[in-house]
């Protein structure tokens, strides 16, 4: 038994040592990519579905590799996030996004890119020199957003709602992402004078099946519909039945497969002629 428990216990240090190489490996391959410039931004519409009309952007990152291999998010997000790397990595899309807007034209339009952000974003005022940095005639600040993740907890608030101010100045707005499935659930709302709500696909998913959840949808459109200047954005709408639900409570922003799947900026630009404009 005491041979047992010292087996197990070897075993468990071994796979912790394996665990943390490959982290380091991960970490490795990480930083080459960034020396590369491999961190893209991908482009998903999002429609105002009584227009059709596209009002800006989420920015996905796809790490795409020389051989045209692309790794989606999941491989490496979540440790990107949780060793640090992923704020070289929002500065490497930014570059690119703030070119792909003038691209677009949108400089004198109020369409937008919404980024992903996570708290370390806001425990300094870095990110929002390196934006301050990109600007130029051709964009506006307001070309810009940052969406937050509730699933992450901020550590010093008084830090995050400091530098929010100062973005919040020049006109980018914070939109609240994953809303009702983490943590800071809508204290962060106020707080941080969130403009906007994303109602994550987990919610839209049960739409005309789950009454129970769907009740969970009702009280966030509710919600934002309560406060008055609370705007909302459905995201992983699949389907026309889901479009329609959402119109029949006032969500109207529409992001997901049911108009289009995120794309490089080529296609985006080809995208039906870039959406009624
Ligand atoms: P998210 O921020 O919740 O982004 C929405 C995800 O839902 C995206 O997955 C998008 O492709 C997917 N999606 C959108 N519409 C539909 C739909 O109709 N059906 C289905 N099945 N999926 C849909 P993606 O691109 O794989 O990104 C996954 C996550 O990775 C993101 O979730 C976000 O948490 C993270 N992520 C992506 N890019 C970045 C980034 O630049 N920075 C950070 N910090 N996180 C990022
Ligand atoms: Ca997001
Ligand atoms: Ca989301
Ligand atoms: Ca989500």
């Amino acid at each position: 038994s005491l041979g047992i428990g010292f087996l197990i216990g070897i075993l468990l240090v071994m796979g912790m040592q394996w665990l943390l190489s490959q982290n380091q490996t991960l970490e490795a391959l990480i930083k080459q990519g960034l020396d590369k410039h491999e961190f893209k931004p991908f482009y998903q519409p999002i429609v105002h579905s009584k227009s059709g009309k596209i009002v800006g952007c989420e920015v996905l990152v796809r790490w795409v590799k020389k051989d045209g291999t692309i790794i989606p998010p999941y491989q490496f997000i979540p440790f990107a996030e949780d060793s640090g790397l992923i704020l070289p990595i929002t500065e490497q899309l930014l570059y690119r996004v703030v070119r792909d807007i003038q691209t677009l034209n949108w400089g004198d339009t109020d369409k937008f890119m919404s980024v992903n952000i996570v708290p370390e974003h806001l425990q300094n005022d870095d990110l929002f020199h390196t934006i301050e940095s990109l600007k130029n005639d051709h964009w506006q600040y307001h070309n810009l957003s940052l969406e937050i993740t509730e699933r992450r907890k901020i550590e010093d608030l008084a830090q995050a709602k400091k530098t929010l101010e100062k973005f919040y100045d020049v006109g980018i707005e914070l939109k609240l992402d994953d809303a009702g499935t983490g943590y800071g659930g809508f204290a962060y709302v106020q707080e941080l004078k969130i403009s906007t709500i994303k109602i994550d696909k987990m919610f839209i998913d049960v739409i005309g099946t789950d009454d129970m959840k769907n009740s969970v949808l009702s009280s966030i459109i509710a919600f934002a519909n309560e406060a008055s200047s609370m705007k909302t954005i459905a995201e992983g709408v699949e389907t026309r039945e889901q479009v329609e639900l959402l119109a029949k409570h006032g969500v109207y922003k529409i992001q997901g497969y049911v108009y289009a799947k995120p794309m490089p900026i080529e296609e985006l630009v080809e995208w039906k002629k870039i959406a009624k404009n």
